[in-house]
């Protein structure tokens, strides 16, 4: 990389003083044990992540101040105290209790960014209970799906969303006892089958004895799609506080008069991690708005709610640069100081666009489910090479490596040498677990003593020991940010009568990164035509959601098969993009 492409830094030029300033000696400083004893004012052995972000604020100084201010084209703002918050997650920790739900049990949810999501999230932690979020634009199947592999017990939903998506398909989740509904405009529900979450909330007490949970207990279940298969449930406990703190701290650097922005959907981890637990830890005000990507209310809420630290994510980015500078020149943003995204790779274009459309440029951060929270990272007092996702954070250990035949793994040294990107174990947030699969959860790690936890990912190292972003090493796609598994899509598409194979890739789009595209087989009496591939979109969309559905489709004669029976996706995306078609070896004749 040029020195002229570099985008430089001078702490002097910094409006806040930046909590990571010494790349090299805040590592040095940094231990784990001490983030814990900062956060250990529970006792003993013991941490609640609902009571540390709900709660620990809202009996001093900050009990009043706004943890939330919620924003929807409808109606004014609705700020929500962390006095509030603490009062009304605790009635919510009662509600459970009124239904005997109890420690270790699952509870999903499955809403758009409205207050209630919020409360019941963190009334469930206090409650000790599991929490599993869900996207709101998932489709009927993999809502069904990820209840079920997760056990769920009790539902929070809206009355729209469970009429739409979940009442057709209600006696296909067995576990599902208890569902409680938000009426979408307010007032109560009265849907057969379900309970009205208002009445319950109204009925029940201020305080709560927060659950004896500890580090090591479940609190969250955060599904995320393979290659092959169901999707999994990564484990993750209550200690991971620790890490969502340390990465408040250093990857956002959030300071307590902040105005922070994650636009983050909640029904992703970045949305949890980031939207809800990391900026409350940090007693810092967060924007939630409501309503969907729009260039000019963006901009306007930047503007209007004074937001002074913004996590996003590249494709809204590029959505906005779509959108053209002239908004942005019109708006203005005095109190914006940082800014930064994740998800997806950050072109350089967009780290310079930042700079000079919004005078800040765009801080690129990775991390994955797994992870629980940010790994490597852009922050303020640093240099950004563009292109580059940072370094590893205070506490973090990344390496290059690669898979040698045997299993074990080689350190890459070499800088700007392809690898997978490897972390070593033993960050609090790291996953303990993918749900009911102890072998595949094996697999993510190796090296002496199994120390290091391999990402799926590919990347390099630069010699200033910047990380950069290849691809990824399995056939997982990303659009607009979400992690879709190609299986899933396939399954749905195989249940259309028409459908013999599916095969489904992802198509490298400017704006959302990868838009889903399938390819099928038909069954004999089915001929290919314009009519039957809307058809089958549509099958697809009615089954899956929009967020994962195909967006195209095209019809082969047949899928090309490894000798073994496997579709080969790669193939079929190197003949969609015109690449070399690399080893054919094990392609079965005729593919
Ligand atoms: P998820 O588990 O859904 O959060 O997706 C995690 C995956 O998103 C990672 O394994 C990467 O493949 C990709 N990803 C996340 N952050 C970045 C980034 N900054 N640059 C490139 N890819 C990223």
């Amino acid at each position: 990389m040029s020195a002229a492409t570099i985008i430089r830094k001078e702490l002097s030029a910094l409006r806040v003083p930046p909590n990571f300033a010494d790349y090299a000696a805040e590592r040095a400083r940094f231990s784990w044990d001490a983030v814990r004893r900062a956060l250990a004012e529970q006792g003993a052995g013991r941490v609640n992540l609902g009571w540390l972000a709900a709660d620990r604020h809202a009996q001093g100084p900050l009990g009043g101040k706004p943890a939330y201010r919620f924003l929807s084209a409808a109606g004014a703002p609705r700020d929500l105290s962390y006095g509030e918050l603490s009062r009304l997650s605790s009635r919510f920790c009662n509600v459970l209790r009124g239904l005997g739900v109890g420690r270790g049990e699952r509870l999903f949810v499955l809403s758009g960014r409205i207050p209630e999501l919020y409360v019941a999230v963190l009334g469930s932690l206090k409650n000790g209970s599991v929490v599993s979020p869900l996207f709101s634009a998932f489709g009927p199947e993999p809502i069904a799906t990820r209840v079920n592999l997760g056990g769920g017990r009790v539902l929070v939903t809206t009355d729209e969303l469970y009429e739409r998506k979940v009442a057709k398909w209600r006696d296909r989740m067995p576990t599902l006892e208890h569902v409680l509904l938000v009426a979408a405009e307010g007032g109560a529900t009265n849907v057969p089958g379900t309970l009205d979450l208002a009445t319950l909330m109204d009925a029940a007490a201020d305080d709560c004895e927060v659950a004896p949970t500890g580090a090591e207990d479940m609190a969250l279940l955060h599904f995320t799609s393979g290659t092959t298969g169901t999707p999994k449930g990564a484990v993750h406990v209550h200690g991971a506080v620790a890490t969502h703190w340390a990465t408040g701290k250093y990857a956002l650097d959030l300071h307590p008069d902040d105005v922070f922005w994650c636009t983050a959907d909640p029904g992703w981890v970045t949305g949890t991690s980031y939207g809800i637990v990391a900026p409350l830890l940090h007693g810092v005000t967060s924007i939630v708005d409501r309503e969907e990507f729009d260039a000019e209310r963006w901009y306007g809420i930047l503007r209007d709610q004074d937001v002074s630290v913004w996590y996003t994510a590249p494709t809204a980015i590029r959505m906005l640069m779509k959108a053209g500078a002239e908004i942005p020149r019109k708006y203005g943003f005095p109190r914006l100081r940082f800014i930064a995204s994740v998800g997806e790779p950050l072109n350089p274009e967009a780290v310079r666009w930042g700079q000079e459309v919004l005078g800040l440029p765009i801080h690129d951060n990775w991390w994955q489910t797994e992870t629980g929270g940010i790994m490597i990272a852009n922050t303020p007092a640093f240099d950004i090479r563009p292109g580059s996702m940072g370094r590893p954070l205070p506490g973090i250990e990344a390496a290059i490596v690669k898979r040698n035949e045997d299993g074990s793994i080689a350190f890459v040294e070499a800088p700007d040498t392809e690898g997978e990107l490897a972390l070593k174990a033993g960050w609090p947030s790291m996953f303990r677990g993918y749900l009911h699969n102890e072998e595949r959860y094996r697999k993510c790690f190796a090296g002496p003593d199994d120390a290091w936890y391999l990402t799926g990912d590919l990347a390099k190292r630069d010699a200033d020991g910047y990380y950069w972003f290849v691809g990824r090493a399995d056939d997982v796609i990303k659009s607009a940010g979400h992690l879709i598994g190609p299986f899933e899509v396939e399954s749905a598409l195989m249940e259309h009568p028409a459908v013999a194979e599916a095969g489904v890739i992802g198509k490298p789009d400017p704006v959302v990164g990868e838009v889903v595209k399938a390819f099928v087989s038909l069954k004999q009496g089915f001929v290919d035509g314009e009519a039957l591939r809307k058809e089958l979109l549509g099958h697809a969309r009615k089954r899956l959601g929009a967020a994962v559905a195909p967006k195209e489709i095209a019809v082969l004669a047949s899928l090309p098969r490894t000798r073994s029976g496997k579709i080969m996706r790669r193939l079929l995306k190197a003949r969609e993009l015109g690449l070399p078609e690399g080893d054919l070896s094990t392609l079965e004749a005729g593919g």
